[in-house]
């Protein structure tokens, strides 16, 4: 049987009642990247050797009656994530030779939509191998909808996690800012960035928070509130709450097959009780111009460390040491790192800052209160997760306004700290994978869970698998 098919709580079941190994998930797992991995290209790094020996230890653990909730099940890590004695790339060149941890593609330093900006290869959309997986953990989410891992990690600093979910079939949340640790994942925008789960099912994403939500003194932004367990939203009802449609995300160019299955979306959830109302986030125009002066800002000043010195890759012919400076970023760094670093170095420079740094962060205080204000009228909204479905290959690529927009529904959650979760939502004519996205008030992931599985379970969208 294809074990690697199966999501977390399927396993979990035949793991605790013996019938199934940890050995036996992680060789299925093993076995279909065998077969597929040279098509997708979801990681970076693998290591079939320390996983099956983890494997090993977690079915001991199992025999004992010492197992947490995933012991033995297989995951994948995005490579921005840094792991003790397997290296960590960030898809960047940079890095190359830092030493740390079986680790899935992403666009450099998590800078992109689509994962084509990664220094280690493309990663395609297991459903259409022409097409781009989302980005930036678009390795993340491809090796899930294909199969080749139970459940992954990545990171979401304007939609990196839920963009490529919603892109490849899959579920994907982006938790609150402060919920989850950022300890131990290379920072990109300190004040957006935010590690998340990418599951094959809602139920499966909830697992994974019980997991990686709480405090960590490692964090000094990730804040100290209790973790419910977020298990016990799985398949309650949703009647009577108030699902708010914000008028602004239906924008001109939003592909008509999405407007369609957001439509439908809508009248699932009514048939379930829930009531949807028009409301209105004043401020959405200005969220693309916000972000893309906020999170290059804090990105020129996060990766001003890798200079040659400390990490990784340092370029050889220098002069002195500023030339050994220039010659590292220059060749160490992709263009669309550099495009950042340039845009985020003169919205922080004296005489541009007030014009634009500050003012963007003033800005950024508007979008928060439209968000709050929503929340007074209702539970929780509702937005398509992508303007379009997985673009080709090449498409944007040349294009950074173009790529940029592709988050146009996602960044505002960042900017405003909510939790954000995308939802498989049905199939565009030609077979490619819808998303629908729900947020809520900080903290407020259980609602998400909440209304995302009701969703999954009523709304008959059929769960398919990409074949490959
Ligand atoms: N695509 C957006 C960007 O390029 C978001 C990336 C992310 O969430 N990491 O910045």
């Amino acid at each position: 049987m294809e074990f690697n098919r199966l999501t977390i709580h399927e396993l979990q079941e035949k793991l605790r009642d013996g019938s199934l190994t940890s050995v036996e998930i992680t060789e299925s797992v093993y076995q279909r990247i065998a077969s597929v991995e040279e098509k997708v290209h979801s990681y970076i790094t693998l290591m079939e050797e320390t996983a099956i020996g983890q494997a090993r230890a977690a079915d001991r653990r199992i025999k004992e009656g010492t197992a947490g909730e995933l012991t033995g099940i297989p995951i994948a890590l995005k490579d921005i994530l840094c792991t003790e004695g397997v290296r960590t790339t960030c898809g960047s060149h940079i890095l190359e030779n830092a030493v740390f941890v079986g680790k899935t593609n992403m666009d450099e330093f998590a800078m992109g939509s689509s994962t084509e900006t990664s220094r280690f290869g493309i990663t395609k959309n297991p459903w259409d191998l022409e097409r781009i997986p989302g980005g930036s953990s678009g390795g993340s989410a491809a090796a899930v909808a294909a199969d080749e891992c139970i459940a992954s990690l990545g990171t979401d600093t304007g939609g990196s996690i839920r963009q490529p979910a919603a892109l490849c079939g899959v579920v994907g949340m982006k938790p609150t800012y402060g919920r989850v640790s950022r300890f131990g994942m290379v920072a990109f925008a300190s004040s957006l960035d935010q590690i998340g789960p990418i599951t094959k099912d809602v139920e499966d994403c909830a697992i994974m928070m019980n997991v990686i939500s709480g405090h960590d003194t490692g964090d000094s932004t990730s804040v100290p509130a209790e973790v419910p367990d977020y298990k016990k939203f799985i398949s309650r009802d949703i009647r009577n709450w108030t699902v708010g449609i914000p008028g602004e995300y239906f924008v001109e160019g939003i592909d008509l097959e999405i407007k369609a299955a957001v439509d439908q979306t809508v009248n699932t959830l009514e048939a379930i009780g829930a009531k949807c109302t028009r409301i209105s986030l004043p401020h959405t125009e200005y969220c693309v111009a916000v972000y893309y002066i906020i999170a290059p800002s804090e990105a020129s000043s996060n990766l001003a460390r890798y200079d040659g010195v400390r990490y990784g890759f340092r370029a050889t012919g220098e002069e002195d040491l500023l030339d050994m400076y220039k010659k590292t970023r220059s060749s160490g760094f992709g263009a669309e790192v550099k495009r950042r670093i340039m845009l985020g170095t003169y919205s922080l420079s004296s005489g541009y800052y007030d014009a634009y740094y500050k003012k963007a962060s003033q800005v950024r205080a508007l979008i928060r209160d439209d968000f709050n204000n929503a929340f007074k009228r209702c539970d929780v909204i509702l937005t398509p997760t992508t303007p379009t479905p997985a673009f080709r290959v090449g498409e944007k690529v040349d294009d950074p306004l173009q790529m940029y927009l592709s988050d146009i529904f996602t960044l505002s959650a960042n900017l405003a700290g909510i939790p954000g979760i995308s939802v498989p939502c049905g199939y565009t004519k030609s077979g490619l994978p819808m998303g629908v996205q729900f947020m809520a008030n900080h903290f407020e992931e259980g609602k998400l869970l909440q209304i995302a599985s009701a969703y999954e379970k009523n709304s008959k969208v059929e769960r398919r698998m990409p074949e490959l």
